[in-house]
């Protein structure tokens, strides 16, 4: 379907069109190349992480993790119950066992109280997770003064999912720069893009290398081709590198708009019986998606969505919690509070509205009214 307003359409800078043209004019097309290295460089030095490697997507990124921890079949991996399904289709493919964690009430984020749950519950049963993934989610970091200790104290690396979460800051430090292993995407909504692709950093730099082996078909320093080990094809092409690069020069541009952007969100949706979800910390969000959380039963998700589609604006409902997805059934999962999730009632009150960072003021103002339209009847 086409719309004329988008949830979080690509928005180029300018400078990604010198560096693709400088791959172009270098004939460095395909498969690596100097931007590709240069871009992985660039990252690490931005997020401070020691070591980057650009994959394919951010879910080949999370595969290579995964792989790197040594998950195989039957083995148990903790993730983030409330995220996109590229979080966690990963474990399958390694023939692993999915468990998901809720989220908690403030950031939306994994919940400490249900990780520490889930912890117990694989002490007392033998199902000792050989990673966590944590997300974080919408753009605002996860709780790592919370998490990481919980998953230090039993001896489990982390997996720092921070997909949608460039440029983003926790108490001062990037998003990207917490797990063992951080991976992002670059996808076209994502709020980086390269129009696809994703990458793996880490501190670590011997796992670094190790991935990159195993993203290039595992091919062995031999002048012929030798394979010991079965890899994958999962390297990012110099070209998408060279989007990339430019996209990186832009970035804090990009977060400063999308800033701009919730502030005049939450300013201007008054009056209804919603909200738009404000962030724990404020200046540190990339503000990737603004979320509006409807306070009245007498509207759902589906009906603002629907409303919004008719006026060529798309919207979404935040992320259906895995634990409800068909695919994931008969997974084990860990909720928030003793009897409920806290992620089924994000998921059934929340709506993800446009907040791509070049959207216009008129622009702004149509989604605040067609939303504002669907609250009409209702009193607050
Ligand atoms: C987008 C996304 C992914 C997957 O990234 P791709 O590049 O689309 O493969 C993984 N996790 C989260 C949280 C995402 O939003």
């Amino acid at each position: 379907m086409a719309f004329k307003i988008y949830l979080s359409p690509p928005h180029m800078g300018g400078e990604e069109i010198k560096f693709v043209q400088e791959a172009f004019d270098t004939n460095w097309i395909a498969p690596a190349g100097p931007s590709l290295t240069r871009f992985e460089e660039e990252m690490a030095q931005y997020t401070g992480m020691a070591s980057a490697l650009a994959t394919s997507s951010g879910t080949s990124a999370i595969h290579l993790a995964l792989r790197w921890f040594g998950v195989e079949k039957d083995d148990v991996v903790f993730c983030s119950d409330l995220t996109f399904a590229g979080s966690c289709n990963p474990i399958l493919y390694q023939l692993a066992r999915p468990v998901f964690i809720d989220s908690e009430p403030d950031t939306w984020n994994m919940s400490p109280v249900a990780l520490e749950k889930a912890f117990r519950w694989a002490e007392e049963t033998g199902n000792m997770p050989k990673a966590v993934i944590i997300v974080d989610l919408y753009g605002e970091s996860a709780d790592w003064d919370a998490l990481l200790p919980i998953c230090r104290k039993y001896g489990v690396p982390v997996i720092e999912d921070s997909a949608e979460a460039a440029g983003s800051l926790y108490k001062g430090k990037h998003c990207g720069s917490f797990g063992d292993i951080a991976v992002f995407s670059f996808n076209g909504n994502k709020i980086l893009t390269t129009s696809g692709g994703g990458m793996v950093l880490s501190s670590n730099m011997m796992a670094v290398e190790k991935m990159r082996f195993w993203s290039t078909q595992a091919r062995e320093p031999f002048i012929h081709y030798e394979h010991k080990e079965f890899g994958y094809n999962y390297r990012m092409s110099n070209v998408c590198a060279a989007i990339g690069r430019g996209q990186l020069r832009f970035l804090d541009r990009k977060v400063a708009l999308r800033r701009s952007i919730h502030h005049r969100y939450q300013a201007l949706l008054k009056d209804i019986p919603a909200e738009i979800k404000s962030h724990v910390q404020p200046a540190s969000s990339n503000c990737w998606l603004n979320l509006l959380y409807i306070h009245t039963e007498d509207v759902t998700p589906s009906d603002v969505v629907i409303k919004l589609h008719n006026a060529e604006i798309e919207a979404r409902p935040a992320w259906k919690p895995m634990h409800m997805q068909p695919v994931f059934a008969g997974c084990t999962s860990f909720s928030h509070y003793e009897d409920s999730y806290v992620d089924e009632d994000i998921f059934a009150h929340t709506v993800c509205l446009p907040s791509g960072d070049s959207m216009t003021d008129d622009q702004l103002a149509l989604v605040i009214d067609e939303v504002k339209k669907c609250f009409i009847n209702v009193s607050r």
